[in-house]
């Protein structure tokens, strides 16, 4: 089994990562040269218009595609370098992912989509149902176990994914414009529990095109035409003041 650290203080580090498309005769650098630190408890938001390489840079952190150039670590492995059976087992295991469009199962019930998330992260399959229960409860939506995610809103199918995503106690949520399915009111209630997640101590990046969405994290980068930048504290406008939580305080299960 591959050996992550998960109690180091440092989640992800990106070091020089490049990522470019070979179409034809035309290459494409989708990323270049980007550098990115995430610390354990941390939430960063990735702000960009659409085309600047948002979903290139998810697919990397979320070990979905492969850089061509850099440094990935990840809990203090160098991810670049392992197999795809290695990727696997650590992706199921340390990350989780929130998608724009649910991609729950229709016709599994809601209890069912989170629990056949499990089937690869190494829990026991007696713990599955307690866990997925568990998770249901944490976003809300315990009464909806038994439905189909057809019988859901748009907020409770997002809040299905993200119990998904968190239940086998990730190290990293993963967010792909989470809210960009949602009507204003519903995309407040998501990002009110992201806030949650984030106080109990997981880790997020989370990607937006949205200046608003994105102000709700600790820290906002900026990306354009693949390259990344910090946005400074003065633009960060509504961003909350919080301490960062360092090692030490993860809490484990959100
Ligand atoms: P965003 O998510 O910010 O909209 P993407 O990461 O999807 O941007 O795309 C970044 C750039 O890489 C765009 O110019 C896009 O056309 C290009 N690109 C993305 N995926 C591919 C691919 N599979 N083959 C060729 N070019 C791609
Ligand atoms: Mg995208």
């Amino acid at each position: 089994m591959t050996i992550v650290d998960s109690e180091a203080e440092t989640v992800l580090a990106l070091d020089g990562i490049g990522r470019t498309y070979i179409s034809g005769e035309v290459e494409v650098a989708a990323l270049a040269e980007v550098h990115l630190t995430v610390g354990r408890g941390e939430y960063v938001s990735i702000v960009g218009p659409s085309g600047s390489g948002k979903s290139t840079l998810l697919n990397i952190l979320g070990l979905l595609d492969r850089p061509s150039s850099g440094s990935y670590l990840f809990e203090g492995l160098e991810v670049a370098d392992l197999d795809e059976t290695q990727r696997t087992a650590v992706r199921g295991r340390r990350i989780g992912f929130v998608f724009q469009a649910f991609h729950l199962l229709s016709h599994r019930s809601v209890v069912e989509n989170v629990t056949l998330s499990m089937l690869y992260t190494g829990v026991p399959a007696r713990e599955r149902v307690e866990r997925a229960r568990a998770a249901l409860a944490a976003v809300g939506l315990e009464q909806r176990a038994d439905f189909t995610p057809t019988r859901l809103s748009g907020g409770e199918r997002q809040r299905v994914a993200i119990a998904r995503a968190i239940v086998a106690d990730p190290a990293l949520l993963l967010a792909d414009e989470p809210t960009g399915n949602l009507d204003s009111k519903t995309s407040d209630s998501i990002l009110g529990l992201f806030d949650a997640l984030r106080a109990g101590g997981l880790t997020i990046v989370m990607i937006t095109h949205d200046a608003s969405v994105a102000s709700r994290a600790d820290r906002s980068v900026r990306i354009r035409d693949g390259v990344l930048s910090e946005v400074g504290a003065a633009e960060h406008a509504g961003g909350h003041a919080q301490n960062h939580i360092g090692a030490g305080q993860w809490e484990g299960r959100p």
